[in-house]
This record gives structure tokens, sequence and C-alpha cells, in this order.
């Protein structure tokens, strides 16, 4: 997501960064490049007109001109900007004060409505709560079972009357069936329509009025631009909405809707949604997705993926194993299992600051690569793994055939891990030398 914007951002910043000191005409040339690679990353007229003067009255204020670092100064302003264009910190789901919570969820045909509602199940269940989701789409056929399959797939309660009652009786009822049943959040999926009509805005008018909910959440497709912005604003306008779940980030999506719904609406992005996979829903970080952006990485969302996976004690025992050198190709194995549960390699470098897919495309990041290396090390018994010094020329021989590999394989990844280790070895003698360094001052 938003590779050209960050791409043209980023050769902005690098043509300021070379200059001692920024001239006002430096700033005004590097403002109109700024608007530019907004407007053709679709972001609203009004809004990038705001922002770049925004920016271009702090950029020329006597902060930046004196600084000797202007270039950077001016990549720190427009990050910060950026940031509260987007609404500045993340905006967490309503809690009800009494239960259950209830979450509308409304929006067009095909916006991802009902993929967001598992998606949002899945992301409660995980947080402990008991979810229900009850089915209000009484038009398009074969939504409720649609609704049905991603319960079950999640894993959570789901609640249907068929298509004969109507859609405020259904959610009534899927209330009250929640009150019994135990469920301290209910998700209402509502029907879409392939535009806004009258009729679809009365019936959702008609559930708020009647279920009061805590959250109504306006699911919005990314990819569809500037035409998200005037959706959100519509239902803004009938329905008050209380949030935004923007989906469909992972396609190639310029961002324009990301960057002007908060600030045409009001409203905050509260969820991104990014792939068809239940567990590709993240809460929405303004400050995050400005430093993604520019670039800069997004260390914060690594660490929680990574938090997602691995076990900080386990972390901790690695970490003491690699100290005493008895890191083995046991533990090498689990962390590539942890690796390939955060997601694809892709994603998680182009998270690391300074990443950029130009760059990556230059590194082929093989998946085959790592599979093979997997497959080395399945061949090897539990003793080669803990003690691989004892594999001799049959072994070899057996684990090449066993992985389907070339013997040349097989040592190149044995002379590798020795490599690594003795690295690792390195690393931790440095750290003691440095300790020692700073006890004795
Ligand atoms: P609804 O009509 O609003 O309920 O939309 P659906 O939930 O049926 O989603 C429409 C299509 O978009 C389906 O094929 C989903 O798999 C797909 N989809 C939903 N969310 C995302 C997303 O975040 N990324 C991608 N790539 N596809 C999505």
């Amino acid at each position: 997501m938003f590779e050209n914007l960050g791409d043209k951002l980023q050769s902005i910043f690098d043509s300021l960064k070379g200059k001692g000191k920024l001239s006002e005409k430096d700033v005004e040339l590097a403002m109109k490049e700024i608007r530019m690679a907004l407007l053709e990353a679709d972001v609203n007229y009004k809004v990038v007109k705001d922002f770049v003067k925004d920016i271009k009255e702090r950029a020329t204020g006597q902060e930046v001109m004196e600084s000797l670092t202007p270039g950077q100064m001016v990549i720190k302003i427009v990050n910060e900007e950026l940031t509260s264009l987007m609404g500045e910190k993340e905006v967490k789901l309503n809690i009800s004060s009494k239960s259950p919570t209830v979450i509308l969820m409304c929006g067009l045909q095909g916006a991802g409505k009902t993929t967001h509602c598992g998606k949002l199940a899945f992301h409660l269940l995980k947080k402990k709560k008991k979810p229900l989701l009850v089915a209000c789409d009484i038009y398009r056929p074969a939504a409720i079972k649609q609704l049905q399959v991603v319960s079950k797939a999640v894993g959570c309660d789901f609640f249907e009357m068929g298509d004969k009652v109507s859609a405020v009786d259904i959610a009534k009822n899927g209330i009250e069936y929640a009150r019994k049943n135990g469920n301290d959040y209910v998700i209402i999926d509502t029907a879409g329509r392939l535009h806004i009509d009258e009729s679809l805005m009365d019936e959702l008018v008609n559930i708020k009025k009647e279920v009061n909910p805590d959250d109504i959440l306006l699911v919005v497709d990314a990819m569809t631009g500037q035409d998200a912005v005037n959706v959100a604003e519509k239902f803004n306008e009938n329905l008050e909405i209380t949030g935004v779940v923007l989906t469909k980030l992972d396609g190639d999506t310029r961002g324009g809707a990301a960057l002007s719904i908060r600030k045409v609406t009001n409203k905050p992005i509260k969820f991104i949604g990014t792939g068809e996979k239940m567990e590709n829903l993240e809460p929405f970080y303004p400050d995050r997705m400005a430093s993604r952006i520019l670039g800069m990485g997004d260390v914060l969302s690594l660490i929680e993926k990574a938090e997602n996976v691995i076990d900080a004690k386990r972390a901790k025992e690695l970490e003491e194993k690699i100290r005493s050198q008895s890191y083995s190709f046991n533990d090498y194995l689990e962390q590539l299992e942890q690796m390939k549960n955060m997601g694809p390699l892709e994603d998680l470098l182009s998270m690391i600051p300074g990443v950029n897919k130009n760059m990556l495309k230059g590194i082929n990041i093989d998946e085959k690569d790592i599979a093979r290396v997997e497959a080395i090390i399945r061949s090897m018994t539990y003793e080669e793994r803990e003690k691989p010094e004892i594999i001799d020329v049959s072994r070899k021989k057996r684990i090449a055939e066993g992985s389907g590999v070339s013997q040349a394989k097989v040592n190149t990844l044995l002379k590798q891990f020795r490599e690594t280790k003795k690295m690792m070895k390195q690393f931790t003698n440095l750290e003691k030398t440095a300790k020692k360094r700073g006890k004795m001052k």
C-alpha cells in the first residue's frame, strides 16, 4: 500500500536532505511536489490544500530555516502533519456500560462487510470476548449463509431468523438472544446496496433507533479512492457513524481514502483490512501509518505481530541459548515456524525502517529457499539437529536424499549455521566487553 506516494515523498526528501540550508524557494518547490504527489495518490483536493498550507507555514518557520538539518526537519513536520491528518491516536471500539456491547456494521455491497464482521469477531475472540454475529442482510441471496460460514470459521456464535422477518426485528431478537446466551458483544451484519439509496438508509436508521448501537462502523473499500470518501460522507450525514473500517488496503490502493476520510467526515478509521483471511485486520494507528508511508518503517506493528506469535518466556530462553552457544537446529526450526506465522516475509521486511518496496525488488526473497532449508532440517534426526558436528558424509547423503536436495546444499546450510553461531559468539563477547567498560567508568 502507498508505494507510489511513499516513493515520491522519499525522492522529494532526498533532494532536500542534500542541502545545508533551505531557501524559501527550496521549500516552495518541495511543497509543490508534495501537493502533486498527494493529488496523484487520490487524496481529496481540499484536504491537500490545507495540508500543504500547514506544512509550508511550519517549514518556512525559523525553527526549520535555522536548523542545521533542515531536510530532516521537513520530514519530521510532514510526518507529524500526516499523523494529525489521519487522526493522531488510535481510536478503540466503544464499550457499553451494560452487556452486550452492540456494533452495527454498514456499507455498500462488496465493501467487505460480512468478511469484516468475521474479522472483528476473531479480533474479539483473541481478547477472550464472546461475540455473537447477527445476520440482518435479508436481501442478498446467500448473505445469511456467508455470515454463518464466517462464524464457523472463526468459532463464534451466530444468530439468524431467515429472510422473512424484518432486519429491525432480527437485530432486536439477536440482542435478546445474546443476553440469554452470555455474549458480551453483538456484531450486526446489515444489507448493502450497489449505490446509496433511501430504503437502505431508512432501514439502517430504523435499526439504529431500535437497538441504539455503541458503535456504527462503516465498511468502505480503499480501492475505490475518493468514492469511498463520498460514501463515508453520505452515511455519516444520515446515520452519524462512529468509525470507519477501511478494507482492501493490501491491494494496489493509492491511499487517498486513508488520508482523506478522517478530515472529511471527522470520524476515525478504527480498523484496516489487509487481506481476505480472518486474521488480516489491524487496529489503525495514524502515527504508524504515517511512518509507513514515509518509508520510516513500522517497527511497533512488527513487534506486535511478533508478540502475537512468540511467547515471551520462550524468547528469553532462546536468547539464553544464543549466549551459551547451545543454539541448535531445533531452535532454528522453531524460529522458522514462528516467522511463517507472522505472514509473508516481504510484508515483514517492508515494516523495517528504511526498507521500501524498491529495495526489495533487488533482493529476491524466495520463500522456496526457506522451505528448502526447513526440509533439510526436518530430514535430520533430533540428535543431529542438537549436535550438527556429528553429521558426517554418510549422514549428509541421507539428509540430502530425505529432503530432495543436493549434498552441496546440505553443506552450505551446515556452513552457514556454523558461521552464524560464530557471529553470535562475537556479539555476546562484544556485549560483555561493553558491559565491563560501562562498569569501570
Ligand atoms: P459485503 O458485500 O460488504 O459483505 O462484502 P464481502 O464481505 O462479501 O467481501 C467482498 C469481497 O471482498 C470478498 O471476496 C472478500 O473476500 C473481499 N475482501 C474483503 N475484505 C478484504 C480485504 O481486506 N482485502 C482483500 N484483498 N479482499 C477483501
